[in-house]
Formats: C-alpha cells, structure tokens, sequence
C-alpha cells in the first residue's frame, strides 16, 4: 500500500508538471529563450520557436542552441531530431531545417521536436570535438559523454543539460543526424542497434545506401537513448563540412517515412533502404594508415572489394612509396580517407561486411 501511495505520487509529478517550460523572459533576436523544455506544456496547433540555454562559456556567457517544436492539433508520438552534436558534421542541419519547414501544426499528430546545435561551440569550430579554453585548452567529444554531469566541465554541463532538460521528456522515437569527419567521405549510412526492432524499422524506412547493424558506442546519443529504453538511429549524411543536396534529399524522405509510420504525419512510403538496395551490414573493419605520408585512397564508397585486394598506397615527401595496404576482407566501402596526407591511425578504408558469426547477427 505505502509503495502504491509513492507511485501514485510520482505519477501525479510527471503529469502535473514539476518540469514544465521554463522561460528565461529574455529573448535572443526576438527568439524567447528556456532552460527547460516540456513539450506537454505547450499549446496544440502551433509551432514554437526557442533558444535553449546551454552551459556557461569562460567569459561568463551562455551557449545557446537554436529549437523548434512543432506540436500538432491532434496528440500522437512525440519524435526528436537532433543534429550538431560534432561541429564539422553539416548536412543534418539542412535535412532538419528542411524538415521542419515542412511541418505544419494542423497537419501534425504529436510533436516534432528540432534540435539545431546541439554542440554550438564544436559548431563554432567546425571541429568535431567541443573545446574548452581551460587549463591551455581541453577537447571532448560530445557523442561519447552522455547523459553528461551536472557538476562536470563545460562539455559535460552541455550535455547533461541537453539530456534533462531539452531531451529527454520530450521523446519518444529518436534520429540523430551525423556525417563522416572533415576530410572523410560516408555514402547515406545508418547506424541502427538490430536487438531494438523500432530502431530497425526506423533505419530501413531511410533510402540509404547502406546500413550498419549497430550495439552502439558507450556515451553516445543513440546508444544513451536505447539504454533509457527509447528508439534511437544515427544516420549519417555523407561527408563532413559539405551540403550534398543528393543525400539531404534522401535524409528527408527517410524522416518523413518514420513520420508517417509513427502515424504523426500523413502520406504514402515509397523510397526506402529496400527500394534504394541498401547493403546492410553486421561488422566493419577500418583499415588506417600506419606511419605518416601522402595517401592514395584506390576505393571509393560503394565499391565492393575482396579480400587482399589492394586498397591504399602511401608515398614520403620524395615520392617513394613507402606503404601498400590490402584489404584484411571481403565487402563493400563504407568510407574512405579523402586527405591527402595521413598520419598513423588516421582512416583509409572503412569496409562493411557480413560477419558470418552468430554473435555478429545483430552487429558486432
Ligand atoms: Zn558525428
């Protein structure tokens, strides 16, 4: 009985609003600024704008990332979308500006959350990782230190605020928009986690080019989603630093799939990753320059390789080659290394491939 009675309490906490929207009462261009974001909370039939007050910089000001909610007429699944969690990733910023444009509140069942910079300092930067100007400078990368510290550094705060206060309650369905890292080149790819059938279902409803069966990087935003029991996909947009308007296009037909399937918009599905013939893959194998040197890549993304085929070659500053490296196995190109110069550990080749392994059945 006692245990019913805290229950219930907790209940009536949740629904009645210890978490409601919370405004600064300042705006930034016009736009009105929160700590705290409760889609709940909000009115029907409308679409919001707002700047969500991030962690503190060194000279005493806030980040601050740019959202949009559309929060439909009718109620429905709430969906996330985020992107700018690295900085140099770009892409994602179109097919959600895209996306959102589309929205209309009339139109909508549930709401559609839009995250826009996430990581407005790695933005800043156009770097992948967030940098911190302490201590003769620190770098984190935001997509392995979820759900973040309360009392951590700023990209710590960053992230924890991101996760209680802007996220979180707000979701239901996840889709974080990615691409490769400056100087790397991804077709349209998605990292999707196969043990959680709604994360297969939203990953197959994207026309990409390829798909990863995923179990997912510790800290991520993905993975931080499904260990709190949400569906979550990483779908990764080609190139970074680029608009590729090819792969743009193709993201927002995915998003808008996923929406119609969750039932928050309506239309009919047509482009997906079976229509696009999406090679779907269990395991992967990067194959990365092991001393430094002028590289030339001899793949490009979509090629199918065998294994010992020659995929790389790297030459010294006079020419000579000085490193060939083969393929360790039978796939098809994920990535490639498109710098010119590599340093060791830096990426060629990345293969997808088919793990024949039991244990790889839903990723390895
Ligand atoms: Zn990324």
């Amino acid at each position: 009985m006692k245990k019913y009675i805290i229950s219930s309490v907790l209940i009536l906490g949740s629904s009645c609003g210890f978490a409601k929207t919370i405004y600064t009462g300042d705006r930034i261009d016009g736009v009105p600024v929160i700590t705290h974001l409760d889609v709940n909370d909000l009115a029907a039939g409308k679409k919001y704008r707002f700047m969500f007050k991030g962690s503190e910089m060194n000279i005493g000001q806030s980040w601050y990332t740019p959202v949009i909610v559309v929060k439909g007429n009718n109620s429905g699944k709430n969906l996330l979308i985020n992107t700018g969690i690295h900085g140099d990733e770009l892409n994602g910023a179109f097919a959600l500006q895209k996306v959102m444009k589309s929205l209309s509140p009339d139109k909508v069942s549930g709401a559609v959350v839009g995250v826009f910079q996430a990581s407005p300092n790695s933005l800043m930067h156009i770097s992948r990782n967030w940098y911190m100007a302490t201590d003769s400078g620190e770098y984190e990368n935001m997509n392995r230190i979820f759900p973040g510290k309360q009392n951590g550094n700023t990209a710590q705060v960053q992230a924890y605020k991101l996760w209680n206060d802007l996220w979180k309650g707000n979701a239901q369905y996840v889709i974080d928009l990615h691409t490769q890292s400056t100087d790397t080149n991804y077709p349209l790819m998605v990292y999707a986690d196969y043990r959680v059938p709604s994360a297969q279902q939203m990953a197959e409803l994207i026309p990409a080019d390829q798909i990863k069966k995923d179990p997912g990087e510790k800290g991520s935003v993905e993975t931080t989603f499904i260990e709190a029991g949400i569906p979550a996909i990483t779908v990764e947009i080609g190139k970074g630093r680029e608009y590729q308007p090819e792969y743009v296009g193709r993201t927002v037909t995915g998003i808008n799939n996923i929406m119609i399937s969750l039932g928050i918009i309506k239309g009919s599905i047509t482009q997906t990753a079976k229509t696009q013939g999406a090679f779907i893959g269990n395991d992967m194998t990067s194959v990365r320059a092991s001393t430094g040197g002028y590289a030339e890549v001899l793949v490009s993304v979509g090629d199918n390789v065998k294994k010992d085929q020659l995929i790389a070659i790297q030459s010294n500053p006079f020419g000579d080659l000085i490193k060939e490296y083969k393929s360790p196995v039978d796939g098809k190109v994920l990535s490639t290394g498109s710098g010119a110069t590599r340093e060791a550990g830096g990426l060629l080749v990345r293969i997808l491939q088919q793990n024949p392994d039991v244990k790889c059945n839903n990723g390895c």
